[in-house]
């Protein structure tokens, strides 16, 4: 098993303890989570409005304020329906295996399928026998502002049928966060850990497939939209298509690595992760595409190989890493990985010291980063906009890697030290 993947795009909010208490004590909102709540939401339609403007200035105000007339669609909101209807119709069909998660608190563990990739490439195969049948995604662009409207308003009923659905759940049931009785701040960080309808995982679904897929749909319609306005799709915009679809092919085809992930294991599902996985991937991952869509880059081969090259190493090294460390984990005497030097830890577990984890605490990060860069560079350095996932991603993955970080300590203790020793960088070797 290999991780990898796009997911939890969030940064927590702070932890207001793990006290249970009846869910509806009305306990003062927590203030972080209710911001955070807003401000979301503002950011993904601040970056839409501001990727189809002149400027295209990330820092400033909105080039104006849509209306509700220009938000609200019935359309897009049945769209967005269908979209996760036929998603979740793919998630029902026969699965090439299906795996187990991590043991949970009654000592049970639940399956999951893994299908995720056939779930792509039968997307891909209905997106395409749709064009040739007169499908016009290329259309899709124009709607963007009330598809991710949409979007936020199903992720918030969803998040709060999530609510009323966990105050039925037995407590084994509840995520270790987000049951501090702080109605807000549970609504946000999501109360139950696996909400489920009979085999059907709630988190799981969402996790890889609408909000992933969707934005590679995303990315593909603002293609086709380019070869309409201009003949035929530049560079730049081939570029962005590419490594954006090498990176969600990735995450499905390596699917069964996110059951190990704190998404799956440690967070409650909740409006933090459906917004994230159903509103915030798709309109805010694609901001390079529909930046390149409103302002065209000329890119010249030479560049663009030098932009290939830097994807190609940070995927490199983000497979590497994950492949590495997951073999491990997997069976520590996998021959891949059995020479590599180790530590013992108490638990039984053992860390990895050489090989990628020898070179910093988190090199999947920092191949995960390399990767951002490759993903704006095709935008051009006059802009900040296409820098936006970058700068977002990196403030992400600092706070992810902290939390890892004060959870191996407390896992591993002195060993977690020992390792700390040896490997001193945590993301980029000399740096940080
Ligand atoms: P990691 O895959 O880095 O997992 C961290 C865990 O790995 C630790 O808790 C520990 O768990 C284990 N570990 C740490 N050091 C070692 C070592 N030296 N030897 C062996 N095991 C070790 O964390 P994530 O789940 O955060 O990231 C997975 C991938 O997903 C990354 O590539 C990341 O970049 C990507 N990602 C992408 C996002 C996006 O929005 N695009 C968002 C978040 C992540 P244990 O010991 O219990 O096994």
């Amino acid at each position: 098993m290999a991780v990898g993947m796009p997911r939890g795009p969030w940064i927590r909010p702070g932890v207001c303890g793990g006290r249970r208490a009846d869910p509806w004590t009305r306990s003062p909102p927590s203030p972080g989570a209710a911001a955070l709540m807003l401000l979301l939401p503002v950011t993904m339609f601040h970056l839409l409005l501001v990727a189809r403007s002149g400027p295209a200035r990330l820092l400033g105000p909105p080039p104006y304020l849509p209306g509700l007339e220009e938000l609200w669609s019935p359309w897009a909101l049945l769209l967005c329906l269908t979209w996760l209807g036929l998603q979740a119709a793919l998630y029902l069909l026969p699965a090439r295996k299906v795996a187990e998660g991590q043991e949970l608190k009654d000592k049970s563990r639940l399956r999951y399928p893994i299908n995720g990739f056939q779930a792509l490439m039968l997307t891909a195969l209905l997106v395409g026998l749709g064009v040739s049948a007169g499908l016009p995604l290329s259309a899709l662009p124009e709607i963007l502002l009330p598809l991710a409207f949409a979007a936020t308003l199903i992720a918030f009923i969803f998040s709060l049928l999530l609510y009323l659905k966990a105050l039925v759940a037995p407590a084994s049931a509840l995520a270790p966060g987000g049951n501090s009785g702080n109605l807000i701040y549970d609504f946000f960080l999501g109360r139950e850990l696996n909400p489920r309808i009979c085999s059907f995982d709630f988190k799981y679904f969402c996790e890889l497939r609408p909000g992933l897929i969707g934005w590679v749909l995303i990315n593909l319609a603002l293609l086709m939209q380019e070869a309409e306005l201009r003949g035929s799709p530049s560079l730049a915009m081939w570029l962005v298509n590419g490594f954006q679809l090498l990176y969600v092919g990735d995450a499905l085809w390596y699917e069964e690595a996110v059951l190990t992930t704190m998404d799956i294991i440690h967070d409650g599902f909740g409006f933090m992760l459906a917004f994230g996985d159903l509103a915030w991937v798709p309109f805010t991952y694609s901001l390079q595409a529909q930046f390149l869509l409103y302002h065209p880059q000329p890119l010249g081969w030479p560049l663009a190989s030098f932009i290939c090259l830097i994807n190609a190493v940070g995927y490199y090294i983000f497979r590497g890493a994950n492949s590495q460390k997951n073999t491990f984990r997997k069976n520590p005497s996998d021959p891949r990985v059995a020479d590599l030097e180790t530590i013992s830890t108490a638990t039984g577990r053992r860390l990895l010291v050489s090989g990628w984890w020898g070179m910093v605490r988190h090199p999947n990060y920092l191949g995960d980063l390399i990767m951002a860069l490759a993903w704006s560079l095709p935008c051009g350095v006059f802009h900040l906009l296409p820098y936006f996932y970058l700068l977002y991603f990196t403030a992400l993955l600092v706070h992810r890697e902290d939390r890892d970080e004060r959870q191996c300590l407390q896992k591993y203790g002195l060993a977690w030290r020992e390792y700390c020793r040896r490997v001193p960088y945590r993301i980029v070797p000399y740096v940080y």
